[in-house]
């Protein structure tokens, strides 16, 4: 049976996220969001995303409201899994790569899959449990399915900035594989 999955671009078009000279995190983030559901849904998978209302709301109201909607799918039939979409900062630019961030050992289980499918395709990749990021996130937190938050790069990073530039939808099309591959 084909998966139920929601997917959302992370943060809003009132309240960007990281903003850098070269990029906007929301506009990437929205970018990566329509290659991910194209390929989900050509996967077979059965894919939620918010009306396009969430993403005029300011924080903390777009983060809340899409909680709602999560929790809410969730309990009609359960999710397989919910995905925010992000992308990176550090005040390095030697800091690069995708990071998959989980909360459950079972999403660590399919972000550790994840991983490995990257690597097989030479991404730097790093699957981390939000103990070993030392943050809490709501998105991680609040959420009853399975949750995943996918940082697809750097926007700070000397090769992400370059992967970014000129090949992010090679990069957003391999992360959206990994999830196919290990759901
Ligand atoms: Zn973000």
């Amino acid at each position: 049976m084909g998966k139920r999955v929601f997917v959302a671009a992370g943060h809003s078009r009132v309240a960007p996220g990281l903003v850098t000279p070269e990029f906007r995190e929301f506009d990437v983030n929205y970018e990566a969001l329509q290659i991910f559901v194209k390929r989900f849904q050509h996967a077979g998978f059965e894919v939620f995303v918010p009306d396009e209302s969430i993403y005029q709301l300011p924080y903390p109201q777009y983060l809340t409201r899409r909680i709602e909607m999560v929790n809410d799918l969730h309990a009609q039939a359960p999710l397989d899994l919910a995905i925010d979409i992000h992308h990176n900062f550090s005040p390095s630019p030697r800091t690069n790569g995708i990071w998959l961030i989980y909360g459950s050992q079972r999403v660590g289980q399919l972000a550790e899959q994840m991983e490995r499918f990257l690597k097989e395709l030479n991404h730097t990749v790093r699957a981390m449990s939000l103990s070993e990021l030392g943050r809490s996130l709501g998105f991680i937190k609040r959420t009853t399915p399975p949750a995943l938050i996918v940082e697809c790069g750097f926007l700070t990073g000397a090769v992400d900035k370059l992967i970014i530039r000129f090949a992010r939808g090679l990069l957003y099309n391999a992360i959206a594989d990994a999830v196919i591959h290990a759901l």
